[in-house]
């Protein structure tokens, strides 16, 4: 058929019923392939097996270590961030032929495994499994720990009488043994990755398997010693470096265990957090995992809430007693709430709407002047902003330099606000904080014993949010130090804010949990967006 004769084909009024329903199904042929790879799963992705150990340079300066293959000691070497084997660099070739590392994966015929010992090198106050006296405590490479159980025990005799299976000890609740997992290898040639393809169940008491999330990036060096700690106490393939795999991806580790209760543990700051709960939004789970935190960095609001106080984990019985905490968590659904900012273009037309999860709060005014000043600082100069202590510091000297800038004058004027549609009367003030937390700036709480007013508790799970003004920025820092009180503008479970740009000020600065930026004229409504589990530390009276 030729260009005319098609046309002239296409004339009769069956074609054209025809033509069009071939168009229409295309398109929704197109349209259902789309969606599809948009929620396409993506594979669960471990560190290829067969490299053994993962080296990593380190100065052993702060304890006598002694090297696993020529026993001597070592002062610089390499060791393994998996199974903690440390070798001078000119020992690395033998370590690699002659030790074997911690195996993510065996066949899942088996049941049960053997032991894993590395000699040496033990953690200090170690105690023998066996006779009970203290082990690894003389001056050379003795001695011997089990790198799944952690079980410590002489050489020698004691060694000869202990139990031969391991029975992962402690961790037993949360461990993914490798006899419950199978990898494969998916993608073409070059792009080859080891993914894992099937868990089974363990026949393990309660068990709930914890997915660790760190992000190496929070904390200075914290998150990179954590992610160390975690691979030696866990299977590899249970924590997750997340400067290499997205949340997303480490999710879907849920989605192999469709039935079973999964944990996941958040290494990271708030803004970590957010991020998982995102992603969390985004993959749609059968069974929805249980969040637990351990602060990294500064703000750390939404994990103060949670009884995650901060606290810096350096050795390897801190880390004990937080996967103890983890443990022992409670469970508590958490509030989750949707800010719609629909910008104000030229002639007062809307542009594109754009919506944002919120956790802790969201604020505009000198608070959120303050955090923005903090994080234009701290993007020229990084080294500056290193530890926990200089960090808070710069909250103070930020603070201060606000109220001399006091660049949120008379905010009362630019902005309207509607709790649940009734309209509220300002009084004069400088900045506007939406809570669903109790905890905001880094630890100051808003409300005294969490009462808004009487018989109105502030609660991260009763579907409603408080609103406080604040008259400057020094009276944040009265309110840190408790030596003020913050306007109460209400409670709503709807809050919707109209800001309006005038000629000395066209933007005002905003900040959502930690993160701020500058924002011009709008219209702001946050409504709820629905609950997640979240794990929350058992007070410990
Ligand atoms: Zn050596
Ligand atoms: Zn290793
Ligand atoms: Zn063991
Ligand atoms: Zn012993």
């Amino acid at each position: 058929m030729d260009q005319v004769s098609f046309f002239e084909w296409l004339e009769q009024p069956r074609q054209i019923v025809l033509f069009s329903s071939f168009f229409m199904i295309l398109c929704f042929a197109i349209t259902k392939i789309s969606k599809l790879r948009k929620h396409r799963h993506h594979d669960f992705r471990v560190r290829d097996p067969r490299k053994g150990h993962h080296w990593v340079h380190s100065d052993f300066i702060i304890k006598p270590t002694f090297c696993n293959i020529c026993e001597t000691t070592i002062v610089r070497g390499v060791f393994c961030d998996t199974c903690w084997v440390c070798v001078h660099d000119e020992c690395e070739e033998d370590g690699n032929k002659k030790l074997a590392c911690k195996v993510m994966s065996l066949s899942t015929e088996r049941r049960t495994m053997k032991h894993h010992w590395v000699k040496g090198n033990l953690a200090l106050c170690s105690a023998c499994a066996v006779c009970t006296n203290p082990c690894g405590v003389e001056p050379k490479l003795c001695d011997y720990r089990c790198v799944w159980c952690q079980t410590t025990v002489h050489e020698g005799q004691c060694f000869g009488q202990f139990l031969d299976h391991c029975t992962f000890g402690e961790n037993s609740k949360m461990v993914l043994p490798p006899f419950s997992i199978t990898l494969k290898t998916v993608g073409w040639k070059g792009r080859r990755r080891h993914v894992i393809k099937e868990v089974k169940a363990p026949p393990f008491k309660d068990w709930e398997p914890t997915l660790v999330i760190a992000n190496p990036k929070s904390g200075s060096n914290e998150g990179v010693k954590l992610l160390r700690a975690f691979r030696l106490l866990l299977n590899p393939a249970q924590v997750i470096d997340l400067s290499e795999i997205p949340p997303e991806t480490a999710l879907e580790f849920c989605r192999l265990l469709p039935t079973t209760q999964c944990r996941i543990l958040v290494c990271g700051g708030d803004g970590t957090v957010g991020w998982v709960l995102d992603a969390l939004d985004k993959v749609e789970l059968p069974k929805r995992p249980l969040i637990g935190i351990h602060p990294m960095g500064t703000g750390n609001d939404l994990a103060r809430v949670l009884g995650w106080g901060v606290k810096y984990v350096g050795d390897e019985h801190e880390i004990d007693e937080l996967l103890q905490d983890f443990e022992n968590a409670t469970r508590t659904p958490f509030d989750r709430w949707t800010v719609n900012i629909k910008n104000t273009g030229l002639f007062g037309k809307s542009l594109p709407a754009k919506n944002l999860s919120m956790n802790s709060y969201v604020s505009l005014g000198c608070d959120a002047q303050v955090v923005l000043n903090f994080h234009k600082h701290r993007e020229h100069q990084p080294s500056l902003f290193t530890s926990r202590i200089i960090n808070k510091l710069m909250y103070f000297i930020y603070g201060s330099k606000d109220v001399l800038e006091a660049q949120c004058k008379n905010l009362h004027e630019r902005v309207e606000l509607e709790l649940d549609g009734k309209k509220i009367e300002l009084p004069h003030l400088e900045g506007i904080v939406i809570l669903n937390i109790n905890s905001w700036c880094g630890g100051c709480q808003i409300w005294n014993n969490n009462q808004f007013e009487v018989d109105k508790e502030s609660s991260f799970n009763d579907g409603y949010l408080e609103i406080a003004g604040l008259y400057s920025a020094l009276h944040i820092a009265k309110l840190q130090v408790k030596l003020a009180e913050p306007i109460k503008l209400g409670r709503a479970k709807v809050v919707k804010i109209t800001v309006h740009k005038t000629k000395e000020a066209k933007k005002v600065p905003m900040q959502l949990d930690g993160e701020p930026w500058e924002q011009g004229s709008c219209v702001i409504t946050v409504t709820h967006k629905g609950q997640v589990l979240m794990l929350k530390k058992k007070d410990d009276s």
